[in-house]
């Protein structure tokens, strides 16, 4: 993708007493708010055609900071609003940022089932494996045997594949970065809003404040020098073995299908032919 200058990215956010913004120095989502920023001017769009919807939590914050329409969700129910505001003005590209908690658990049914609609959606998911926001509380995403506030001996619970889950449901478009990759995850942000239909971007970030100091990750520089350890582009992650793929994760476009029909394609032929036997009916 072509660079953005930052006065470019800087005319995207809102300053009315906005900033600084909430987050904790170290945390992952200032990069993805840059990100996220920076692929939508990439892909041209107008700031008045945008909707941000977030649900509760760290990530939840986000729309905060950026100057287009936004919803502030309840928790878990990202995407139901998203749904709704997609349905109503469909020429809206129309963007969910949720964290881990948000999306896989009090959400997790929602996630599961706009995937399978192939939804017209973007969902961005934060997977910071705790709950950040409320004191590091374990998540569907916590790895086992890490510490969490709610599991001071260890998760005894293993922990939940977000993309994994998104195309085994059916999601046309899934991809997975960190807020280390910057360049590689402006590029996925783009892909998936993009996409016609469902487009998930799972994003590894760090959340030192809870996670990090439960779990002895060393400082917030060391917990993104891990995701660099860790990540593994999928071109590579194919010939990897199983010892070698221990520990470690695929990172890059995971699936892609585009020729389904969309929801919103289905929907409006489902309305056409809803008139056509209304006009039957008349004549
Ligand atoms: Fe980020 Fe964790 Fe702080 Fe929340 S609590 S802002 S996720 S570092």
């Amino acid at each position: 993708m072509p660079p953005v200058s930052r006065g470019v990215v800087h005319g995207w956010l809102r300053h009315d007493k906005k900033f600084p913004h909430v987050w904790c120095p170290g945390c992952g989502l200032g990069v993805l708010l840059g990100s996220l920023v920076r692929a939508m001017i990439t892909l041209g769009l107008d700031k008045n055609n945008v909707a941000l919807v977030a649900g509760i939590g760290c990530t939840g914050r986000l729309p905060v900071y950026v100057d287009v329409g936004s919803v502030h969700a309840t928790h878990g129910r990202a995407l139901t609003f998203a749904t709704g505001v997609k349905l109503a003005k469909p020429e809206l590209a129309v963007i969910t940022v949720m964290g881990d908690g948000d999306a896989t658990a009090i959400g997790g049914n929602h996630l599961i089932h706009a995937a399978r609609r192939n939804m017209d959606l973007t969902a961005i998911i934060v997977n910071n494996q705790n709950y950040g926001m409320t004191g590091g509380q374990y998540s569907p995403t916590t790895p086992l045997g890490a510490r969490a506030s709610t599991a001071t001996y260890g998760n005894i619970e293993p922990p939940l594949d977000i993309s994994a889950l998104c195309m085994a449901a059916g999601a046309g478009f899934v991809a997975r970065s960190t807020v280390y990759h910057v360049t590689q995850l402006d590029d996925l942000l783009a892909q998936a809003i993009s996409h016609r239909g469902f487009g998930v971007v799972e994003v590894l970030s760090p959340c030192h404040t809870n996670f990090g100091r439960q779990n002895k990750l060393g400082s917030q520089i060391d917990m993104m020098r891990a995701f660099k350890e860790q990540a593994v582009r999928v071109e590579r992650w194919a010939k990897l073995d199983g010892a070698r793929r221990a520990g470690r994760f695929p990172i890059g476009v995971l699936a892609r299908r585009d020729e389904d029909t969309t929801y919103l394609e289905a929907y409006g032929a489902m309305v056409e032919r809803a008139m056509a036997q209304g006009r039957e009916g008349q004549s």
